[in-house]
């Protein structure tokens, strides 16, 4: 592919960082585009430039029928001072596994991997230092044809946009209220669930307001057939600890493949936890509460890293956890992930990729 152009692109300009970094409110001074034409051969003109907004037609495909996909990954800033990416590659997979199901053209990784890099070199003064903060990373293709037709795009364009973040809830590493739900259902086997697309989160959002009106922070989702096994929690993956077991379910299509997911469950492994991959009935997990072979339940995804529930509510079942301390694997988990991540602990795994 071309090599990158620079378009106005100045370094060293004076990076002030708000005090209070609410998610996803900052941008960063640049970004990194790039658009596809069949005609024109495919991906073309990688262009780092910046941050502003886009011309579009009004007809702009995505905006009409979300072809679409993003991901969501971080940059730390380390104790050391090097730059870390967390599984970079996995997040760049999972976008083309994404790109595929939503018939979008694949992108070559090592490519991205080089642009991205290239990006973050442009504005690494952008990374916040603090503990629990980062650099987050928003890769988002999206179809450009300005035609109403329904049919694939045959232009797309790439954006790589970057956001300075604190912690992902603003009660911090504390516990949050879960209300499942059988009002909506978020995926279905063989649909978009296991995609990172954009309708899926529109799809969730009546639920979430749902939630919200009642006290709670998020939403735990059911499975859409019998609205009987537990699947995610708003948008993070779901673990849940028995005495003697601890439970995710499988990833049989409805369900985002977190890559904190999949970390989570090999330390689990190198600690000698006996971790399952199962379908967990949500009545099993009251069940278990009420017998008190429940331990604990987290959220597991980039954004939180851990999220450990306070309280879960199902019609009239509910279950209390502390409101003041996360669980203790929770806890255990997030301060495992975050030293690797900052650079605190031996990156044993080769998690990280350094910049
Ligand atoms: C992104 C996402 C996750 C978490 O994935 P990570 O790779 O761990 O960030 C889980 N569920 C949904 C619905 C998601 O969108």
């Amino acid at each position: 592919m071309d090599t990158i152009i620079y378009q106005n692109v100045e370094q060293n300009s004076n990076v002030k960082l708000p005090d209070n970094l609410i998610f996803g409110r900052n941008f960063t001074e640049h970004m990194f585009v790039m658009d596809y034409d069949e005609a024109l051969g495919g991906w073309h003109s990688p262009t780092i430039k910046k941050f502003g907004d886009l011309k579009l037609s009004p007809a702009t495909m995505a905006l009409h029928y979300a072809q679409a996909v993003f991901e969501g990954l971080k940059a730390y800033k380390q104790i050391d001072g090097k730059i870390a990416l967390f599984r970079p590659r996995k997040h760049f997979e999972r976008l083309n596994r994404s790109s595929d199901r939503m018939c979008i053209p694949q992108i070559d990784i090592d490519f991205l991997m080089d642009a991205l890099i290239e990006l973050i070199n442009v504005e690494k003064d952008w990374i916040p230092t603090k503990d629990g903060y980062a650099l987050y990373i928003r890769p988002l293709i999206f179809a450009t044809d300005p035609i109403l037709g329904v049919r694939p795009s045959n232009t797309f364009k790439l954006l790589i946009m970057l956001s300075p973040v604190g912690p992902y809830y603003h009660e911090g590493f504390k516990p949050v209220p879960i209300l499942a739900t059988d009002h909506f259902v978020r995926a279905v086997r063989k649909g978009v669930g296991e995609c990172k697309t954009p309708g899926n989160y529109a799809a969730s959002l009546a639920a979430q307001r749902e939630a919200i009106k009642e006290g709670f922070t998020q939403v735990l989702w059911l499975d859409a057939i019998e609205q009987k096994y537990i699947e995610e929690v708003g948008t993070m993956n779901i673990f849940v600890q028995f005495k003697d077991e601890v439970c995710t379910p499988p990833l049989t299509g409805s369900i985002l493949p977190g890559v904190t997911r999949m970390s989570v469950l090999q330390i689990l492994n190198d600690w000698g936890y006996n971790t399952t991959e199962r379908r967990i009935p949500l009545q099993e997990v009251f069940d278990a509460y009420n017998k008190g072979n429940l331990v604990e339940i987290f959220g597991t995804g980039t954004a939180a890293v851990i999220s450990s529930l306070s309280k879960l509510k199902y019609h009239d079942n509910i279950l209390k956890f502390s409101d003041e301390h996360a669980g203790e694997l929770g806890t255990k988990l997030y301060k495992e992930i975050t030293d690797i991540q900052y650079g605190r602990k031996e990156d044993r795994y080769n998690w990280i990729t350094h910049i």
